[in-house]
């Protein structure tokens, strides 16, 4: 998944700022031909292209219409998928016309001719990445996540096709789509379990070889003020000296998290709702350099998880 933030401030139903308890995921579809983001996600962060009509939906009422989603997939300017989340999460948004609106999560695939199969492949495969991280985020399954026909025939939407005048064209459904999601948060669980999804390097409390030794620099050992195989008795020391940190055998500052200034990364620690190019910006500024900090902590994609410690470059 490739997910970046750009939240419509502007529009009335962000401005309107009611929050829900979020129950689960109503999938949509724009029902235009345009798979451009930019149609939709301004202003122009870089990365969208700019919209020249200005008629994206941070305006307050994009097209006279109260209308907002949580997210659009759809092609950047360079031809590339991504998704954008365009309202916090847990806000009330304005996209079933009926009371999901209370408890899901909505968003929109950008539609294109409706023919493309490899446009289609790949938004579908973003979404289903969408969903399994949302299903993470807010402890949902796949049972949990609806297409707005679907909502409909529940009851708690407006009568509109999405997605499915879609998805059948290419050989899927919303079937489909939610085994997909079930089978990538299995995944997830497995690798977690085997311990090889988490790029996050772990210390152990007691070491047999080496020591962990607390010092002000690296280099300058003279300021060390002791060495412990015992993870618990550093960090003391550490807090006990104010200015020196805990090193592990390979030079590398462990402690005190967010004061770590050797080597030349920090530490953050991921909460819930984090966004990598999010944390990007947040340390990095804008035009944020999140490649590097994928590279850094060898992400193969944007997923990132609540309790991940990432290494930001300072
Ligand atoms: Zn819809």
């Amino acid at each position: 998944m490739n997910l970046h933030k750009l939240i419509l401030t502007e529009n009335a139903c962000y401005k309107a700022g009611k929050k829900i308890t979020v129950k689960g995921i109503m999938v949509h579809s724009t029902g235009a031909n345009n798979p451009n983001l930019k149609r939709y996600v301004g202003p122009d962060d870089g990365l969208l292209g700019k919209n020249q009509y200005g008629n994206h939906w941070n305006t307050y009422h994009p097209g006279g219409r109260e209308v907002c989603v949580h997210a659009f997939i759809g092609k950047l300017a360079d031809g590339t998928i991504a998704t954008y989340q365009t309202l916090p999460w847990n806000h009330r948004g304005w996209h079933a016309g009926g009371s999901a609106n209370n408890t899901h999560i909505g968003f929109e695939i950008c539609e294109d001719g409706l023919t493309d199969y490899a446009y289609f492949k790949k938004v579908y495969r973003e979404a289903v990445e969408l969903c399994a991280y949302l299903c993470k985020e807010y402890g949902l399954t796949e049972q949990n996540i609806i297409c707005h026909s679907e909502g409909y025939k529940q009851g708690v939407a407006s009568n509109h096709g999405d997605v499915m005048h879609w998805f059948p064209k290419h050989g899927k459904s919303m079937d489909t789509f939610r085994a997909e999601v079930k089978a990538l948060l299995a995944a997830d669980t497995k690798e977690d379990t085997e311990d090889t999804a988490e790029p996050v390097v772990t210390y152990p409390e007691k070491l047999t070889s080496g020591y962990y030794r607390v010092r002000k620099t690296w280099k300058d050992s003279k300021s060390q003020v002791g060495a412990y195989r015992i993870l618990t008795n550093a960090k003391a020391a550490a807090d006990k000296n104010p200015g020196t940190f805990v090193f592990a055998n390979d030079g590398t500052a462990i402690y005190p998290a967010d004061k770590t200034t050797e080597p030349d990364y920090r530490i953050h620690t991921v909460v819930k709702g984090d966004t990598l190019w999010e944390i990007a910006e947040q340390y990095l500024g804008k035009g944020a350099r999140y490649t590097e900090i994928k590279k850094l902590n060898g992400l193969t994609s944007n997923v990132i998880y609540s309790g991940w410690k990432l290494k930001i470059p300072n």
